[in-house]
């Protein structure tokens, strides 16, 4: 939202564009600011028009490309080179050309940083500020400053890291970020040091890197300081350890200290959109990221889940619809019944006392020999309707599959695999190649099937993850076997356990393709 009376920044396609590892197109980046303006953030840094032209293009595109419903595009950039002019200087024009109605102009702050890294003198640097943002400021463009290294640079020479503030807001600086760059502050230094800086005119934001693991708690020391302006990334991205979590940060400010951040129901949406930002990154998103992660609201201990039964409130901070996350209770050996009956209910099943016991107890036996349901529901859940039946249904009998591998005379590894099936009274006999056994019997099985179930023609298989399991009391190491497939709305993993690893795979696969065919509306039996 953009009301002006507190502002929500983002810099993921600046900032947290430096992460290791992360390489963002254009068409990336104009992605991640749709998503980023469905959130309701107030603004987005969209990079570096004139250093690099990847960011040049982006503002070209915004221009035409990006309709934004809450948010405003801030261009980065840097003050004039020393001993020339701003409205001379290429970089600067850039800025100015960018289309962009904000430009967030970096300078430095920190004494020794100017003498040492700009080579100049600091009366040239607060010059160099001056000019700039006067510059910018002239052509109609608004200017917000971030004071790199300000931190560090106010340990350093407080009165020039002041002075620095104080010339960039006379110039017309609307708002002055304070930069941890380094990324070392704890919240109550840092707390201490925004309290004064908030003495100068301007309007105060803070701009905090992950460092010492307190960016968010530094990013929250600084509002409660007098900082009316926060900056973050999206998922906590950026370099070293990441910049604050701009998720985390309206999260935290908006549920627990009242602020009026962006409309509720975007905040409702947070969660999606945290994913569908890895998405367009491809960084595996973090499970256990507050708010947003899939492990945010999971619980997996027995005794909680009792407590939870009857009041969920008791073991959650926070309604996690509130950021449009789920509770979930994980099915694990640590769990009785209560948990068990609980996760009936998710999964819409009023579970009787003796179902929920038989359902505990092969839970239990089950995971003694290797299996695990907590990453696999689809598994726990056709074992929950065969217990609920009392008695295995399938959509279709296995008679036998055979698999075989070949190197070829080129070198090249091919696996075949043929599956004998009965279904719906036919018998199947089909034949799938692959570039392993798994995809191999994949392809077989739904040759054979999707002649009697075309729907199957929409399920894929996504992810596959092996793992070999120590044998316990004697007995041999265990092969754990977890596939992820998918329709056009969802996905679901299922689980095989098993010493060889075709075999584990086989069960892995076979459940996952019958809750593929229970996904769409077909009755086993
Ligand atoms: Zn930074």
């Amino acid at each position: 939202m953009n009301d002006d009376r507190f502002h929500v920044y983002d810099t993921t396609l600046r900032d947290g564009a430096q992460q290791e590892g992360l390489n963002l197109t254009v068409t990336d980046k104009l992605a991640i600011a749709r998503h980023l303006d469905d959130l309701g953030v107030g603004f987005i840094e969209g990079g570096w028009p004139g250093a690099n032209p990847k960011d040049t293009e982006f503002f070209r595109l915004a221009q035409t490309e990006l309709d934004l419903k809450y948010a405003q595009l801030a261009a980065f950039g840097a003050t004039r080179r020393a001993g020339t002019k701003a409205a001379d200087d290429p970089l600067v024009a850039a800025l100015r050309e960018s289309g962009a109605p904000v430009v967030t102009l970096v300078a430095k702050s920190h004494d020794r940083h100017v003498e040492l890294a700009l080579r100049t003198t600091l009366q040239e640097n607060l010059a160099m500020i001056r000019d700039t943002v006067s510059h910018l400021r002239a052509e109609g463009q608004r200017v917000f400053l971030d004071a790199e290294h300000f931190f560090d640079g106010y340990k350093s020479n407080p009165a020039y890291a002041l002075e620095v503030l104080r010339t960039a807001a006379e110039a017309g600086a609307s708002v002055i970020a304070l930069c941890d760059t380094n990324g070392g502050m704890l919240p109550d230094e840092l707390a201490e040091v925004v309290h004064v800086a908030t003495g100068t005119s301007a309007r105060i934001g803070i701009h905090c890197h992950d460092d010492t693991g307190c960016a968010v708690a530094n990013t929250l020391a600084a509002v409660k300081a007098g900082a009316t302006h926060v900056q973050g990334c999206a998922n906590g991205y950026g370099e070293r350890s990441g910049n604050a979590n701009l998720f985390t940060v309206v999260a935290n400010l908006q549920l627990k200290r009242g602020f009026d951040l962006v409309p509720r129901e975007t905040l409702a949406d947070m969660t999606r959109i945290a994913h569908a930002i890895t998405e367009v990154t491809n960084v595996t998103p973090n499970s256990h990221a507050p708010y947003v992660g899939v492990s945010a609201f999971a619980h997996k201990a027995g005794l909680h889940a009792s407590a939870i039964k009857v009041d969920p409130n008791l073991y959650q901070h926070i309604d996690p619809a509130e950021v449009g996350n789920d509770m979930r209770m994980l099915v694990s050996d640590m769990a009785g019944r209560a948990s068990v009956e609980l996760k009936g209910r998710e999964l819409g099943y009023e579970l009787s006392a003796e179902t929920s016991r038989e359902l505990v107890n092969r839970v239990k036996e089950m995971e003694s020999r290797g299996y695990t349901f907590e990453a696999a529901d689809a598994s726990f859940e056709l074992l929950l309707r065969d217990t609920v039946a009392g008695e295995r249904k399938r959509h279709f009998e296995v008679e036998s599959w055979r698999v075989i591998v070949e190197r070829t005379r080129g070198g090249e590894l091919v696996s075949e695999a043929t599956v004998k099936l009965y279904a719906k009274g036919e018998r199947i006999v089909a034949t799938g190649e692959g570039n392993g056994p798994v995809n191999a019997m994949d392809r077989a099985v739904r040759l054979g099937l999707e002649r009697l179930y075309p729907e199957l023609a929409e399920v894929e298989l996504i992810d596959f993850k092996v793992r070999i399991l120590e044998g316990t009391h004697g007995t041999d190491a265990v092969t754990r076997v977890l596939v992820t497939s998918s329709d056009a709305t969802t996905e679901w993993s299922t689980v095989g356990v098993d010493e060889n690893i075709i075999e584990a795979s086989w069960q892995a696969l076979e459940q996952a393709v019958t809750y593929g065919l229970l996904r769409a509306g077909h009755i086993a039996g």
